[in-house]
């Protein structure tokens, strides 16, 4: 059995902790390797080689480190296919759209490449008589990143360019469900000239997390994942002096109004609600149909369009599948179980994706396109992040009562509303509580140089990622105030006891 080991140092390193997880190919159901969970100790020698990587890195110019970021860029250019692959053996999404995280991943080593302009800081000149004030934004020091499964590269490279391009030195700690990406990066890294140490790799489970929240060295914790994973996360790491940003679950609604182009938003609403098998945190997993008209005549379209839709593995010979296979075993089973929920609770279950089977992978971890409607807030369907390609309609009788439902809603990562009036929709983007907000975009996930975070339970901390935020969360801000001899000497020589005021 193949075994999926550290990078720490600019090598692999295998752990001896004796404890592995197994990685499965979702879509067969067969497992394809194990992943070691990395000892508190392999943890901490981690930490130290990150550590003793820090004062060279981090003094090294800022265009020498955007230099192997730009040669990184060009080697996930070339080996886009190949890692394109392993995402969807793995975690099972179809290859078109592991290439579309792999895309939006490295928009974000663009955006780093970038760095000795972004990490410029401020000069005043004259704040007072010759004296000048100015700002450094230094990195600091040993940064983790701990990741979910659903987006194995896309995830760790919303922190690590940034991070490392500040000057910081980093760990990651990717999902053990598909562990492979992190290392097939961090080979990439090495390539590009990234000295040792700078960029690590740990394997493992709560053992290791818990020594990436405390250990002294560490300075910063970035978490993408579920939401009480989230807070104890932002807790753990904020009691011991990290500064933290823990992004966490959703639900992310939209509500469609009666005069959209309905053919648009059904066609938006399908991807956004099964691609990736609706395993993204920017899925949507609720419409919220103003009027029963425009219900009925969304759901007409959308179980045509299901009825259509093809599942199957994500990599295939001839045409590509619309949707792969869920992650694992446990997580078909807790979908399928919401499902009976949502039915129990009396919802109407109009499409029902429990059963899936896929000819010749009978035991990949398939779960259907399942369409849900009259769901009402009281059902679990409704309140608790399912993950899965579920998706529920509920019927509202006006704007304000889908507004006011997504804004009572525990989460608030992503939104949208499919409009063509422009007096609603901004109405609905100055009031709605949710962090990215899509105006006939059914997945409005901002861009590298914006930056990506929601509201309410979604994030714990007040930086979100990449962006003018991911920059300012991996730098500290040093502002020097300084005079020099010429003006001292036109200075009285007597001590002052007043509050320093500029003059
Ligand atoms: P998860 O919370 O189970 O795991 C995330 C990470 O935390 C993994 O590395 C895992 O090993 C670690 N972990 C799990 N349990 C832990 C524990 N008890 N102590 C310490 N560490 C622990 O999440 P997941 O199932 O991998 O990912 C799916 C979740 O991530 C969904 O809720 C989804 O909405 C969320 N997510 C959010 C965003 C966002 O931007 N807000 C993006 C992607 C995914």
């Amino acid at each position: 059995m193949e075994q999926i080991h550290n990078f720490i140092g600019g090598e692999i390193v295998s752990s001896k902790s004796g404890r592995f997880a197994p990685v499965f190919n979702p879509a067969t159901g067969e497992q394809s390797a194990q992943v070691v969970l990395s000892s508190a100790d392999e943890t901490k020698k981690a930490i130290e080689i990150a550590n003793k990587a820090f004062p060279k890195w981090s003094k090294l110019s800022p265009l020498k480190r955007s230099r192997i970021l730009f040669k990184f860029k060009a080697l996930l250019e070339e080996n886009m296919d190949e890692l394109a692959r392993l995402i969807s053996q793995e975690h099972g999404k179809v290859f078109s759209d592991a290439v579309g995280e792999l895309t939006r991943g490295l928009e974000v080593v663009e955006f780093a490449c970038g760095i000795p302009h972004l990490q410029k800081g401020e000069h005043s000149a004259n704040v007072a008589t010759g004296v000048d004030s100015h700002s450094l934004m230094q990195p600091l020091g040993v940064c983790v990143g701990i990741t979910p499964f659903n987006f194995p590269a896309m995830v760790p490279m919303w922190m690590f360019p940034v991070a490392i391009a500040t000057g910081n030195t980093f760990v990651l700690k990717p999902s053990e469900k598909d562990p492979s990406l992190a290392l097939a990066l961090a080979k990439l890294l090495k390539e590009a000239g990234l000295p040792d140490g700078v960029f690590n790799v740990v394997q493992g489970d709560k053992e290791s997390v818990d020594v990436l929240l405390t250990a002294p060295e560490v300075q910063a914790v970035s978490f993408v994942g579920s939401t009480p994973i989230a807070e104890y996360i932002y807790t753990t790491a904020s009691a011991h002096g990290k500064r933290c940003q823990a992004l966490g679950g959703a639900k992310n609604h939209c509500i469609l109004m009666p005069d959209a182009d309905m053919g648009q938003a059904a066609n938006a609403i399908m991807g956004a609600a099964f691609g990736a098998a609706g395993e993204r945190c920017m899925a949507l997993s609720v419409v919220l149909a103003v009027g029963d008209e425009t219900a009925d005549t969304l759901i007409a379209n959308l179980k045509g369009q299901i009825a259509k839709m093809s599942v199957g593995p994500g990599i295939t010979e001839g045409k590509e599948n619309d949707m792969g296979p869920v992650i694992s075993a446990q997580h078909k089973a807790k979908i399928c179980d919401y499902i009976t929920s949502g039915e129990k609770q009396g919802a109407t279950l109009l499409v029902d994706g429990r059963d899936f089977k896929v000819k010749g992978f009978e035991n990949g971890y398939f779960v259907g396109p399942t369409l849900f409607d009259n769901v009402t807030p009281e059902m679990d369907i409704y309140k608790e992040e399912i993950f899965g390609p579920v998706l529920a309609v509920v019927r509202v009788p006006d704007f304000e009562t889908g507004l006011k439902l997504i804004n009572q809603h525990e989460y608030g990562n992503g939104t949208a509303i499919f409009t063509r009036d422009g007096e609603t929709a901004r109405e609905f983007q100055e009031n709605v509580q949710a962090g990215m907000v899509g105006i006939n975009i059914p997945i409005p996930v901002p861009m590298a140089f914006h930056s990506f975070g929601g509201w309410k339970r979604s994030i714990f901390g007040p930086l979100n990622v990449h962006g003018n935020d991911g920059v300012r969360f991996y730098t500290r801000m040093k502002t020097v105030t300084s005079r020099w001899p010429a003006s001292v000497r036109l200075e009285h020589h007597e001590s002052s006891f007043t509050m320093p005021t500029m003059e």
